[in-house]
């Protein structure tokens, strides 16, 4: 009977170990070499699924906008969304900002571009503010964003040419 038990317990902890294996090694984010440590990973996982969550509650969008962590982006920018040709709809982090502020890019940067990319979702693509307008910054404040100041004097959005301006 011990025996048993005993058994189950270590069927218990092996199933749990692979589940957080799993969940450490969740690699929806791409990283280019030297990549970001566990901890700033899994805190970038964490806020995603909140920016899900209240896209979802307040704007009924299941869509899922995906994160890039990118050394590419100029190192004068934080993170952008991008609204591509072929309606695909992407933000990217710059990675070099993580090193020096990581709660900023993620309680701050995270929800504004997340705004944007709801802006691009119902596509609202007034260029007011270069795309700071009232209403995304009434977006931002739903997906709470610390700061979602509306003179940000930085160009972070890019709507790559559709059939839309045609
Ligand atoms: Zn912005």
């Amino acid at each position: 009977m011990f025996i048993q038990q005993l058994r189950n317990f270590f069927l218990v902890v092996v199933i749990f170990a692979s589940i957080l294996l799993s969940y450490l090694w969740y690699d929806d984010y791409s990283f280019a070499s030297n990549p970001l440590s566990k901890n700033i990973q899994v805190k970038i996982y964490k806020k995603h699924q909140e920016l899900q969550y209240l896209t979802s509650k307040y704007f009924k969008i299941k869509r899922v906008f995906p994160i890039i962590v990118s050394d590419e982006l100029p190192s004068s920018r934080f993170g952008m969304a991008v609204f591509s040709k072929d309606s695909k709809i992407t933000i990217y982090l710059n990675k070099k900002r993580f090193k020096e502020n990581e709660d900023y890019m993620i309680n701050d940067v995270m929800p504004h571009e997340y705004a944007h990319a709801i802006m691009f979702e119902i596509r609202d693509f007034s260029d007011e503010n270069k795309g700071h307008s009232k209403k995304w910054q009434n977006i931002c404040k739903k997906l709470n964003g610390l700061r979602c100041d509306r003179f940000v004097n930085h160009q972070d959005i890019l709507i790559e040419k559709t059939n839309l301006f045609k």
